[in-house]
């Protein structure tokens, strides 16, 4: 190793799902959206002047964020956007978890905070799930230097109920607790009327899942005014200009459009319980997923065959080789039809195992 090497920050990168250059694939790895955001999005791009570009977008983002407010019925001063909820997340590492003691997130989870700890110095602790992949809020309660978890969980899917969240709350009142809401929409409960009353507790969710805008890199934070300040502080030490002008604008339009969103979960959340209906005919078992993804392995055919196979039928879904959910495949809701050529090829795989 050369001598300015020894002093080179090193860390083990997320390895983000693969996005595959090749025609054709059905592609349930990334828990995209199946379906395009809100058409309001066209018109924008139609009337918009690609002069304006000329110029640095607003720092504040304030018709965004004032959208926002609006649209979840809180202050402005309530709201932070950054570029994608990784940015807001790892904002939010680097601004509240300095104190030197342990933070605490699930061992099976979104494996990101485990490398943002690791770039910004955090010291950390995994709590185990419990047999049942749900999070024991008690494991919690002990001195820490700050928690993490997403609700819903990923990659389970499974749902912590909102006392529970609130219990871990309570019990952590001199600490700032995240929830990571990426995937709160497809049906579980948001903690967000908490942030009134518990002014250490941040809500983050995101653009990219339920308002299909995975490629425009929106993700927002909601608590107590002074988090968000200490947020933006943190925001403008380090990049003031963050979301671009025309990005902005496609989200507030994206945001405004309720009956698509509606009517976009609605489908999404049909699908997922139709695909776990089929799953399970097929011998797979599967948690609850209030996500918009189901966390599945099968009784007999283990799930790195299964992933590989679908592979090369040109379907990609995720799969993680660690402990523990080394026989899970992870399987993003997307279309229909999608589902039932999923649906299909695994009927080929499982069944085939079964003659043998
Ligand atoms: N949190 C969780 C739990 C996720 O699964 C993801 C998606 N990889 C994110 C946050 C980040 O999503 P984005 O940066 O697209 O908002």
């Amino acid at each position: 190793m050369k001598k300015w090497e020894e002093n080179v920050k090193k860390v083990t990168p997320y390895t983000p799902g693969e996005q595959p250059k090749k025609e054709g694939i059905i592609k349930l790895n990334t828990n995209e959206n199946p379906y395009p955001p809100s058409p309001k999005v066209e018109e924008i791009l139609k009337n918009t002047d690609y002069r304006m570009l000329r110029l640095y977008p607003d720092p504040a983002i304030s018709s965004l964020v004032d959208a926002l407010a609006n649209s979840y019925g809180i202050k402005k001063n309530q709201v932070f956007v950054g570029v994608g909820s990784d940015d807001v997340l790892a904002m939010c590492f680097m601004t509240f978890f300095g104190s030197g003691k342990k933070i605490l997130f699930p061992d099976i989870t979104y494996s990101f905070y485990e490398v943002w700890a690791k770039l910004f110095s955090i010291p950390y602790e995994k709590k185990a799930l419990n047999k049942e992949f749900e999070l024991v809020a008690e494991d919690y309660f002990g001195e820490n230097g700050g928690i993490i978890f997403p609700n819903p969980n990923a990659p389970t899917g499974i749902e912590l109920s909102l006392e529970k969240v609130e219990e871990i709350i309570k019990n952590n009142q001199d600490v700032v607790v995240i929830v990571d809401e990426a995937y709160v929409d497809f049906g579980a409960k948001s903690a967000l009327p908490l942030i009134e009353k518990y002014d250490n507790l941040l809500i983050v969710q995101t653009f990219s899942k339920s308002r299909s805008m995975a490629g425009a890199r929106i993700g927002f934070a909601m608590g107590n005014e002074k988090l968000i300040s200490y947020l933006n502080d943190a925001k403008y030490s380090f990049n003031s200009y963050t979301i671009d002008s025309l990005n902005m604008h496609l989200a507030k339009v994206v945001l405004e459009d309720e009956t698509y969103f509606k009517e976009n979960l609605e489908k999404i959340v049909e699908t997922r319980e139709w695909t776990k209906k089929e799953l399970k005919k097929l011998g797979f078992d599967f948690w609850d997923s209030r996500a918009n993804f189901i966390f599945a392995s099968h009784k007999k055919v283990g799930a790195k065959e299964i992933y590989l196979t679908l592979k090369e039928k040109g379907i990609y879904v995720r799969y993680f080789e660690k402990e523990r959910i080394d026989n899970y495949l992870r399987i993003t809701i997307g279309k229909e039809g999608e589902m039932q050529d999923l649906l299909q090829a695994l009927k080929e795989i499982v069944g085939k195992r079964k003659m043998l």
